[in-house]
């Protein structure tokens, strides 16, 4: 008998109906010539059919983006309607979230507590955001001469195209969206094609909250074309990705013919570093939650601990019985803490990470195998623990995005900063140690965009967030999130007409 804690089918009542998805294009409702449908994975029977993009689409939403932005009446309205907007936004999101959470548990397969919680935050992602917008100002110069004075001024950077995946859909779209239109910006958004459902959801509620017909624009289908247009076109000024290093790099050299700006958020392999004098029990819990939140399919998964040497093998006993009791199975049911993995070649090529590490000598202390729960014919993953990882696995260096923890050792401080730091990606990291000095120590020498000490993906709106390395360029939420849809215009300008004329007389 498997000693996990496995949460059977639930008999909640999947929606009588799949879920209808259309483009929004210049704020009319769009069907697709041809459709494309989306199986839960946890359930397996189909809960959307969407409108299949294409170029042409692309294009008129672009067009619509375009002309929107052009016209001023959202770019250059005064930011106290923007946040306006934003704020009822907000307040509908809120007003909705048992609905769009149901559809974001059963297209991305995680529990539904998580979805209702990512609703309800990112609702207020969107009041801070609406903050914010009213915060924007420049600079200026009174000090360069009785005759001059100079003024730096922040405009919004244009139409802004949206790409997002397939793990935390309407967060992550909350990350962006909201930021790019307080900073005046028009946008078209495509989903993955995997999770395009609650992107509608929220289209509809900006129609709701009165969004001005073309601000925001729609597209659904995949990355060929629908996202490489959006990378792509000349009337896009720039583009803002999250999703994997390889896309990642395609949408930097799609973006590059017309030198727009792009900025990325990409993958992760996030190390927690545990030193013997920290607090074991929270270090531990911690740890449990970084590698299996999200089934790990989460960029800032802590998918590989660094343990010191006189802990290793308490410490990795302590989280390997953690793992039983993390309660794997029905998305649906209310107590479920890991729902599904998103595709069955998803969790394929979780087991093949699996499968390579133990061949190269790699121990796989827990799990390690596909995870069956009664009465649901759906893909999941058995939370796995592997011990005894060198560097130089694959289990160590890539991105698995499954509930797979690789555990390595280190005797000295400087061995686990080098540790950390060997490692393409620099998205986020922990340090675990009661000693502050040691905490700091470690922040300041190790190569990410997040430093946690002594907790584990703790996230503010103020907070703001983005990677080092190859896990990315360009910042989100926080003030930073707001900047990077920002040009800046210099104005210069002399007062009277004290400047001798250059050509003489
Ligand atoms: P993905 O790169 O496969 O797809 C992301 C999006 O890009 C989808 O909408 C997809 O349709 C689109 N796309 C695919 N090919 C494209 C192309 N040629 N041109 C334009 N768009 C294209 O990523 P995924 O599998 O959906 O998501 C998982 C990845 O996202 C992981 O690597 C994860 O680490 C990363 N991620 C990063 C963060 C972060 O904030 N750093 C957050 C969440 C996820």
């Amino acid at each position: 008998m498997l000693d996990l804690t496995v949460i059977p089918a639930t008999d909640t009542r999947l929606p009588a109906e799949p879920f209808r998805g259309r483009h929004l294009i210049g704020g009319t409702w769009v069907e697709g010539a041809e459709t494309f449908g989306r199986r839960s994975p946890s359930h397996g029977v189909v809960v959307s059919h969407s409108a299949l993009g294409t170029a042409a689409d692309a294009e008129a939403a672009i067009a619509a983006a375009r002309r929107a932005f052009d016209a001023g009446d959202w770019s250059r309205a005064p930011a106290k309607s923007r946040a306006e907007v934003l704020t009822r936004v907000a307040a509908l999101i809120e007003a909705n979230v048992d609905r769009i959470a149901l559809l974001e548990t059963l297209e991305t397969g995680k529990p539904i507590s998580q979805s209702k919680g990512e609703v309800s935050g990112a609702a207020d992602l969107w009041r801070y955001a609406a903050a914010l917008a009213r915060t924007l100002h420049g600079e200026s110069h009174n000090t360069l001469g009785t005759d001059i004075l100079g003024v730096v001024v922040k405009e919004p950077i244009g139409v802004v195209s949206i790409i997002t995946p397939w793990n935390f859909p309407f967060w992550i779209l909350s990350q962006k969206l909201p930021f790019a239109l307080a900073a005046g910006c028009t946008c078209v958004i495509k989903p993955s094609e995997m999770t395009p459902s609650t992107t509608v959801m929220l289209g509809e509620l900006l129609v709701e909250a009165g969004m001005p017909a073309g601000v925001v624009n729609i597209v659904l289908g995949y990355g060929l074309p629908v996202g490489a247009t959006l990378a792509s076109h000349p009337d896009v000024d720039m583009v803002t990705f999250t999703g994997s290093t390889g896309v990642g790099k395609g949408i930097t050299a799609a973006a590059s013919g017309t030198l727009k700006k792009v900025a990325l958020e990409l993958g992760g392999k996030n190390p927690q570093i545990v030193f013997p004098d920290a607090d074991l029990d929270s270090a531990a819990d911690a740890v449990t939650f970084g590698i299996y939140f999200n089934a790990g399919e989460c960029c800032n998964s802590g998918s590989r601990i660094i343990l010191h040497e006189d802990i290793a093998a308490d410490f990795t006993a302590r989280v390997v019985a953690l793992s039983r009791k993390v309660a794997f199975g029905d998305p649906l049911h209310p107590d479920t803490q890991v729902g599904a993995i998103v595709t069955p070649q998803h969790r394929d090529k979780i087991d093949a990470y699996v499968k390579a590490a133990s061949a190269a000598g790699a121990t796989v202390a827990l799990g390690g195998t596909a995870l069956q729960v009664p009465g649901l014919a759906g893909e999941f993953y058995q939370p796995t623990v592997v011990t005894g990882v060198t560097p130089d696995m694959a289990v160590a260096r890539e991105e698995v995005f499954g509930p797979v923890l690789s555990v390595l050792t280190f005797r000295t401080a400087d061995e686990a900063v080098a540790l950390a730091n060997d490692a393409t990606y620099g998205l986020s990291a922990g340090v675990w140690s009661e000693n502050v000095h040691t905490c700091l120590d470690l922040a300041r020498r190790i190569q990410a965009g997040t430093i946690w000490t002594n907790t584990w993906m703790d996230g503010f709106p103020e907070l703001t967030f983005g990677g080092f390395k190859q896990s990315g360029t360009g910042r989100e939420i926080g003030s930073y999130g707001l900047e990077e849809f920002l040009e800046v215009k210099t104005l210069c300008m002399r007062i009277g007409r004290s400047r001798a004329n250059w050509v003489r007389a």
